[in-house]
């Protein structure tokens, strides 16, 4: 019998280790087919406090892991296939195990949707990013372009318009999602413009991002167009289907949790992207998985 399962190695997952290995609470962490999670696969992370000169994702990601399994946290390189919340103990069942635990923090993230065009994972790092917040930094004076049509394309698109000297907004329709005030504001900002019906089918580069090819949606004719990054931002998946019917989710499958990061399922609890659409930083994971793990001791003492 476990006192704690924590699914997902992320940001999320391997703080709630470190906190819960510290409180001698034992963690067992089944880290998913992503030991790290998304910081993982990005190489410079310039924001993460404490690391004045940067340092690259896995990296940082491994540097938590050591000062988790320090205090005793262990680590199942393993997924989570099917999990049991209708009785305690909950069941959780990996590809090679079946475990019973007291109590589950769901750290188990969410994957920003690819485009799925070649090129797209050669240069992701290198020019393809899923993050303006993260990446925006890294491209002042460049050209961009903004793949998407919803809010967080063009909320993106506008603050990359502080370093970047033309930010295009890529769209495959002729019509926006996003609200009216921020199609305004991005529409009045010189910095930015806007490529109607057009997917983007190709990214090529040398070490670099420096092109794509577009084609266009009514006519079927392609174009190339010369960039130096490429922001993706038609959405995220939460990695939430082992839940459904179990857990409350929002109409996207976000999990529902309370201030406290409690689901509805005592002694269930959840902590970063799982939940959290808004933030999508590090160290705001690292805070939730805090959060989750401090309120799992809580639970099990409560339980004595
Ligand atoms: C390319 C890129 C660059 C980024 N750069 C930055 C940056 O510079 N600074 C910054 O602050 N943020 C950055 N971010 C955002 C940051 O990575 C995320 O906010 C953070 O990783 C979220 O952490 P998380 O632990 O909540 O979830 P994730 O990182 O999504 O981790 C989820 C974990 O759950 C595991 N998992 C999923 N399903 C299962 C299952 N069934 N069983 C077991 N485990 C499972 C996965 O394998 C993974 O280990 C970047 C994101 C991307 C994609």
């Amino acid at each position: 019998m476990e006192d704690v399962i924590i699914i997902g190695s992320g940001c999320a997952g391997l703080t709630a280790a470190i906190y819960a290995a510290r409180a001698n609470l034992n963690p067992l962490v089944v880290t998913g087919n992503e030991f790290g999670g998304q910081i993982a696969t990005t190489t410079e992370v310039e924001n993460y406090p404490g690391f004045p000169n940067g340092l690259q994702g896995p990296e940082l990601t491994e540097q938590m892991k050591l000062q988790a399994e320090r205090f005793g946290a262990r680590l199942e390189y393993d997924a989570v296939v099917e999990v049991d919340l209708t009785h305690k103990p909950i069941a959780v069942k990996t590809y090679s195990a079946t475990y019973e635990t007291k109590s589950l923090i769901v750290a188990s993230g969410a994957t920003p949707r690819k485009l799925g065009v070649p090129g797209e994972l050669e240069f992701t790092g290198r020019g393809v990013s899923y993050c303006a917040t993260c990446d925006g930094f890294f491209f002042k004076g460049k050209e961009l372009l903004v793949v998407g049509g919803g809010d967080s394309a063009l909320q993106e698109g506008l603050f990359l318009t502080k370093f970047a000297s033309r930010v295009t907004v890529v769209h495959r329709r002729d019509q926006l999602r996003a609200g009216p005030a921020l199609i305004d504001k991005a529409q009045c900002n010189e910095k930015m413009s806007f490529l109607w019906n057009k997917v983007v089918t190709h990214i090529n580069g040398d070490g670099a991002v420096k092109n794509v090819v577009l084609q266009d949606t009514v006519t079927g004719d392609r174009s190339e167009a010369k960039v130096d990054g490429v922001f993706v931002y038609i959405g995220h998946l939460p990695n939430t289907a082992l839940f459904q019917g179990q857990l409350e989710m929002d109409h996207e499958g976000y999990l529902i949790v309370d201030p406290f990061l409690h689901t509805r399922v005592p002694g269930v609890f959840a902590a970063g992207e799982a939940h959290d659409k808004h933030f999508r930083q590090a160290i705001v994971s690292a805070g939730f998985g805090c959060m989750a793990a401090l309120e799992t001791e809580k639970y099990l003492a409560s339980l004595d």
